[in-house]
């Protein structure tokens, strides 16, 4: 097992307050464990709302200092210094987090990467963001300025820690916010050494600050902060519903990205030798613990019993197995993770089983697996068809036409990727126009997860949108000034 702590250039069991590695208040701790094996990996703090109070007063503090004055070029150029040396630790950063939350080293790579072109992007676009001139009455001069909420609150997950900092943190910054992160707590050690790197990049004491420590402890005094200006939550739909109440006892913004049911729509023109790997790899990603998870398939029968074979042949060649040796898919994050999807899979009465992946035999008998599932679903209404399992299992759906195809993929509460595979153009068009999700893609699936493109749901998938240049007007705040000067 990799001895996780000699690794680490910071002592984990401290939050970074204040541009210092300091202990928390409460004397209480965490152990954080391989999903792999369950082994203890290191303890790390168990923040409390003394140590949120900490960090929302040096964030307050750090607008009115030196990260308060920074220029819109000086926010780009630390924010390039920071994406060189996430780059510069690729390696640090992916064998954490293969450790921490047991992804397979190619996917822990992919965020790690993924981390510093969200940092590259936003450092790009630090100084091309701007307000405008309107024109208004005769004798007036009105224009914009877009400029920062202030304190905001990240409270992410486990299962991309990495990429939701890129996301959220790293648009934040760029508008000149000063951050308080509370990460998982069971997946904290990729945001720790963050921290550390963006102090050794430069970014100015206070301008973020990161508390671990437990949801309803430090995640709940974060989100009740009367300092914090907005609050951006990634998670489960029931603790987002309650950020949100949150916000709105302060009266501020929020941003909520909270899973989904995401479809894939197969007609009967499709090129299915293309469609297969984004069929099967939206689905079983990151053990299918991915908000954008691709869990139901849509297909019109023409091409149903040929695309159940494709699929089920790409399900037996799938391995699981201890993420450090890279199979397609490692471990969940924990017991209860695992106990959650078998709870799914003892719910399978009514579904046909067309195929299952393979735990290879040398995984650790303590480690989180499961072989991935694929079913065989005439009935859309199932709870496996309904509910975000969070594992990595798949439904395949028939449909008649598409009328038929619409209404099975907008029939759920979510809403937050979608994608159509067909040739035929006023097809794409108008289904790109219905179906109710934050992103469509056609004939292909995710983009590759796309920096660049605007990200975020409707329905209980979430509200506000990340990623893009959009990030950025979510991150800041409008003001009009005019002036009559006759
Ligand atoms: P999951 O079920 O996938 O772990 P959660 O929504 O429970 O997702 O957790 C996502 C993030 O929200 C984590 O950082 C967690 O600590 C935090 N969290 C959980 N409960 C609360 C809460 N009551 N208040 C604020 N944050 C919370």
């Amino acid at each position: 097992m990799t001895n996780v702590e000699s690794l680490l250039p910071f002592n984990p069991g401290h939050c970074f307050i204040d541009g210092c590695w300091q202990p928390s208040d409460s004397t209480d701790s965490i152990v954080l464990h391989n999903p792999s094996n369950a082994q203890a990996l290191c303890k790390i703090a168990a923040g409390n709302s003394v140590d949120i109070d900490n960090a929302v007063n040096a964030a307050t503090a750090a607008l009115n200092s030196e990260w308060g004055r920074f220029s819109a070029l000086e926010r780009g150029r630390v924010l390039a210094r920071l994406g060189q040396l996430v780059t510069e630790n690729i390696e640090l950063l992916t064998t954490l987090e293969t450790a921490d939350v047991g992804k397979p080293l190619t996917q822990a790579r992919a965020d790690a990467l993924a981390l510093a072109r969200y940092l590259e992007f936003y450092a790009g676009a630090a100084d091309k963001i701007h307000g405008e001139t309107l024109p208004y009455l005769d004798g007036y001069t009105v224009y914009t300025l877009r400029q920062p909420h202030g304190v905001t609150g990240h409270i992410i997950p486990w299962n991309y820690p990495m990429q939701i900092i890129g996301r959220s943190v790293g648009a934040a910054l760029t508008m000149g916010n000063a951050c308080v992160l509370k990460p998982a707590e069971n997946a904290c050690l990729t945001a720790l050494l963050f921290a550390e790197l963006a102090d050794r990049a430069g970014l100015p004491k206070g301008a973020l600050n990161v508390v671990p420590g437990l949801g309803d402890v430090a995640g709940a005094a974060l989100a009740a902060h009367a300092g914090v200006q907005h609050l951006s939550f990634t998670g489960s739909v029931d603790v987002g519903a309650f950020i949100q109440t949150q916000a709105a006892s302060n009266v501020v913004p929020v941003t909520l990205e909270l899973g989904g049911k995401s479809p894939q729509l197969v007609f009967n023109d499709a090129d299915l030798q293309e469609a297969l790997p984004f069929l099967v790899n939206a689905g079983i990603q990151n053990a299918g613990q991915t908000c954008s998870a691709s869990s139901r398939i849509l297909v019109q029968r023409g091409v149903y019993e040929q695309v159940l074979e494709l699929m089920a042949d790409a399900y037996k060649n799938l391995k699981v197995g201890p993420a450090d040796q890279d199979f397609a898919i490692g471990p969940l994050i924990s017991a209860a993770q695992k106990a959650r999807v078998e709870s799914f899979i003892k719910m399978d009465t009514e579904l046909t089983l067309v195929a299952q992946g393979t735990i290879v035999t040398d995984a650790p008998a303590e480690g989180y697996y499961i072989a991935p599932r694929l079913y065989a679903c005439e009935d859309p209404q199932h709870a496996l068809a309904q509910q975000e399992i969070f594992g990595p299992i798949q439904v395949v759906i028939p449909f008649d036409d598409e009328a038929h195809a619409l209404a099975i993929a907008n029939g759920t509460e979510f809403g937050l990727v979608a994608s159509v595979w067909t040739q035929d153009g006023s097809r794409q068009m108008r289904l790109a126009k219905n179906l109710h999700a934050g992103q469509v893609f056609i004939n292909n699936y995710g983009a590759g997860g796309g920096v660049e493109l605007p990200f975020g749901g409707v329905g209980k998938s979430g509200h506000g949108r990340e990623k893009g240049f959009e990030a950025l007007y979510g991150f800041s705040t409008l003001k009009t000034v005019a002036a009559r000067h006759g």
